[in-house]
């Protein structure tokens, strides 16, 4: 009896040591992924109190983050953020790429379905990222209590993010002017879900794409994942990942600087306000650990550069598709031995090489040959050989930390800095290179355990999830490359 009575004391101590030594964690991440939003859209865009004005003030920012690959694309970039490594080893190396020899979405999964909206056929997941996430290292710290949510009007900007297991990851479908998920996450919306589709459907049916609407839409979906999930509620800390998908397709479309863009970030400063409120009421300032950031930055379009004397020059890619595909035939004597482009990266098309019984490496350097034609093309490496290629180190690693194997183009084309991939008549904007306008991005961290302050010093779209998995005390994802920033 009394044996049994000092292991129930031994037994006490260990569970009240246990429990003194548990981190201290807050009780929400919010993740902000501004998409396209350059850094110096932080300096131009402060209207009112609440929104940038207050993150810049109560943040810790980051005047020089840069993003290590390329291309600086979406999928890309929001794989990035929340993984902590780049395409090389989480795989999603663009927006679209060739997978088993099929041009895919970077969330496509045909084994899965549609779930709300009208179409159930394209089913979509997080399986293509091969990685684990902050929000799957989440789970596995909290031994998957953790409650994790994704929201965009994208896909891949909410899917990527959210991770492997989360609770779950809405999107909008255009189609049928709601928001989405997929038999990956649940055969049915939950309630909460389909009562927010049927109370904005007025909302939800105007353009979300280029009108301040689009943002409004996403927060109040956040807002509503928050209260429904019933996030930060809890000792396990969970992770709301919210992306502004309308300022990238409004800049694509009206260029940077324009009235339209500027009215959606107008709505932006005064959504992330109101969302800060919300999450300081509910959740307390001194709970939660928010950052925002940009998945990409985004370039000035060849009429605006033009227009004030500024160097630019356009290189449209499906030209040089056709273009370069028409000097290999008059050499080859064989259609199309460029099987596709994905703007930058180059697919060779091995099986008529293999038809035509071609020698591949001759193949190859015709086809790189004939990529560098026009004089805005710099490189079009043989990714097979890219380290004999006379590349400034800085780019060459950014190639290499962007290229996956059997899903990156075989050959990557570098335009000469300051090329705009697109028409000389287009106003929008564009990204994708390894340049200041597309690879500069905004960081700021706010919150939990954070000292208001800024550096210069050169960090990187890998050190944000590294960072927080440092501050959280729990292991970084299997891929992470990124270090923590502690100033
Ligand atoms: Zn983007």
């Amino acid at each position: 009896m009394k044996k049994m009575k000092r292991l129930f004391v031994v037994m006490a101590a260990v569970v009240a040591l246990l429990a003194s030594a548990q981190p201290s964690r807050p009780k929400l991440i919010v993740g902000l992924v501004v998409d396209q939003m350059r850094w110096d859209y932080l300096f131009n865009y402060q209207w009112g109190e609440g929104g940038f004005k207050t993150l810049l003030r109560d943040g810790y920012r980051c005047n020089n983050t840069i993003i290590d690959y390329v291309p600086t694309v979406t999928a890309a970039g929001h794989a990035t953020i929340y993984s902590g490594t780049t395409p090389a080893f989480h795989g999603i190396v663009g927006n679209n790429f060739m997978l088993h020899g099929k041009n895919v979405t970077s969330v496509q999964d045909d084994s899965e379905r549609g779930v709300g909206g009208n179409d159930k056929t394209r089913g979509k997941s997080p399986r293509n990222l091969v990685t684990t996430n902050i929000a799957d290292q989440l789970l596995l710290a909290s031994d998957f209590k953790s409650r994790i949510v994704g929201i965009a009007l994208k896909d891949r900007a909410a899917i990527l993010p959210a991770g492997h297991r989360p609770t779950g990851a809405y999107w909008y479908d255009k189609d049928s002017k709601s928001f989405v998920t997929s038999t990956y996450y649940r055969d049915k919306l939950p309630k909460w879900v389909s009562d927010f589709n049927k109370k904005h459907r007025t909302e939800l049916a105007y353009d979300q794409n280029n009108t301040p609407m689009g943002t409004t839409m996403t927060f109040a979906m956040a807002e509503q994942a928050l209260i429904n999930e019933k996030l930060g509620q809890d000792d396990a800390t969970d992770l709301l990942a919210i992306s502004v998908s309308n300022t990238d397709m409004c800049a694509h479309y009206y260029g940077t600087h324009s009235p339209k863009v500027d009215s959606i970030y107008y709505q932006l400063d005064r959504e992330i306000a109101h969302f800060i409120d919300v999450l300081d009421q509910r959740i307390g300032r001194g709970n939660y650990l928010l950052f925002l950031s940009a998945d990409h930055g985004g370039t000035h379009s060849y009429p605006r550069m033009t227009a004030h004397g500024l160097p630019s020059a356009c290189w449209y890619n499906p030209d040089a598709l056709k273009a370069a595909n028409e000097l290999l035939e008059q050499q080859f004597g064989v259609k199309q031995l460029i099987k596709a482009e994905m703007e930058y990266p180059f697919y060779i098309n091995h099986e008529a090489i293999d038809n035509a019984r071609l020698d591949y490496n001759e193949v190859m350097r015709a086809a790189c040959r004939a990529l560098e034609v026009p004089e805005e093309i710099q490189w079009a490496i043989d990714m097979s050989r890219i380290d004999t290629y006379p590349i400034p180190t800085i780019l060459k690693e950014r190639i290499k930390l962007g290229y996956f194997p059997g899903r990156s183009g075989e050959i990557y084309v570098v335009p000469r800095t300051g090329v705009y991939a697109g028409k000389t008549e287009w106003d929008g904007s564009n990204h994708g290179t390894w340049s200041q306008s597309d690879s500069h991005i905004p960081l700021i961290f706010m919150g939990w355990h954070i000292t208001p302050g800024e550096t210069s010093r050169l960090t990187h779209m890998t050190d944000i999830t590294a960072t927080i998995c440092a501050m959280l005390h729990i292991q970084a994802p299997n891929g992470c490359i990124g270090t923590p920033i502690f100033e």
